[in-house]
């Protein structure tokens, strides 16, 4: 299934492929911080629509995984994985059409990488 995804200002807008089936939450710093459901897919399956120049890119630590959010309202959309160099994790909630509360997800333990 294909399903469009932005920002909350629509500065930022995507579109991914996927059967919503990965459906993970993280402990590491960052991610408990933001404690969004993340869909994970592989990069391929990942099309920026617009944006580009509007997302932020916030790096930390290794500096290998790539966490990016809109510079206009803050929102975090996607990240490029740190565990999984082809793998991206997309907030959830950004999706069009789809309510995070409807899905269960997975512990991703973070904090032992
Ligand atoms: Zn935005």
């Amino acid at each position: 299934m294909k399903y469009k995804g932005s920002c909350h200002c629509k500065s930022v807008e995507f579109e991914i492929e996927s059967d919503l089936d990965k459906i993970m939450q993280c402990n590491c710093s960052i991610c408990i911080r933001k404690n969004a459901k993340m869909i994970m897919i592989s990069k391929e399956n990942f099309n920026l629509l617009k944006g580009e120049d509007r997302l932020s890119l916030y790096q930390f630590n290794s500096d290998i995984a790539k966490h990016y959010f809109c510079k206009d309202c803050g929102i975090y959309t996607h990240h490029n994985r740190k565990s999984d160099p082809n793998g991206l994790g997309v907030n959830l909630g950004c999706l069009d059409d789809i309510d995070p509360m409807d899905y269960d997800a997975g512990h991703f333990d973070g904090r032992k990488l």
